[in-house]
């Protein structure tokens, strides 16, 4: 027992700082690319026009952090008890076709989907919201260190996603990390503050799909609404899209066209 104790302790810890550095990664270069060197430059890409708070960073960071310990935990809990042996979890490659590593990615990602969508929801029952997801909501105008700012109780409902997942769809380690980078990179795509979806996706199919920026910034300067992660299809098919979404992010796309084609003529009259 003692020894089991000692072996998940340990693997947190090292899953902890690794899942920390990634964070200061992964949201730390967006956050000096746009809040730091290039602020200006960047600006006609920005959702809210007022200045991120820098009161918000340091408690989003550290609110950060402890969720990186807590969904270390929950994956060291997996790996090193008798859940591993249980679950669907496999390391050697040829047990299933290459090919699976790409199928199984797809469907941990509808799975999280749906897991956040409806967690989600839950969270913002009033009495909930209150005690445990308005740490998140603290953020109105949300910077990429907001990505992974939550309550105690919402960094374990987000992270035992894993625990399912594992006795539902047989992965594979690497299947795993590359599931985990995205999760970091959805979130702090999300938290951006920044719109940067290029223009041709307002048209294309995955326009109606896939999440933008826009969407869940929408989510954190009104408070309820746009509860996706990935995907518009919950809120679609709930009718918890917030209704002015699309033309939102219209408007901001317009913005950052008609300014680019602003200074691309002020540049040629130079
Ligand atoms: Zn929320
Ligand atoms: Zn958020």
């Amino acid at each position: 027992m003692n020894e089991l104790l000692y072996e998940v302790g340990k693997v947190t810890f090292l899953l902890g700082i690794l899942n920390n550095l990634r964070y200061f990664l992964v949201a730390g270069i967006p956050f000096l690319v746009f809040y730091i060197f290039y602020t200006k430059k960047f600006q006609i890409l920005k959702i809210q026009l007022k200045e991120a708070r820098k009161s918000d960073f340091l408690r989003e960071i550290k609110y950060s952090l402890l969720s990186g310990f807590i969904t270390a935990f929950i994956v060291a809990f997996l790996l090193r008890t008798s859940l591993k042996n249980n679950s669907l979890i496999y390391s050697d490659l040829n047990e299933y076709p290459i090919y699976w590593l790409f199928i199984s990615y797809a469907l941990a990602i509808l799975f999280h989907d749906t897991w956040f969508y409806w967690l989600h929801r839950l969270f913002h029952i009033p009495w909930i919201y209150k005690h445990v997801h308005n740490v998140h909501h603290l953020s109105v105008n949300p910077s990429p260190w907001t990505s992974f700012s939550f309550h105690f109780f919402e960094a374990i409902g987000e992270g035992l996603v894993i625990i399912p997942l594992a006795f539902l769809v047989p992965l594979h380690p690497y299947t795993l990390i590359f599931f985990g980078f995205t999760i970091f990179a959805i979130n702090v795509y999300g938290h951006l503050g920044y719109e940067i979806a290029p223009k041709w996706f307002r048209q294309s199919f995955l326009f109606e799909l896939i999440n933008t920026s826009v969407h869940h910034n929408l989510h954190h300067s009104k408070f309820k609404g746009n509860y996706g992660l990935y995907f518009r299809i919950w809120d679609r098919l709930m009718g918890t899209e917030n209704k002015e979404y699309v033309e939102e992010f219209e408007r901001i796309q317009a913005r950052r066209h008609t300014n680019e084609y602003l200074d691309i003529n002020i540049n040629n009259k130079a």
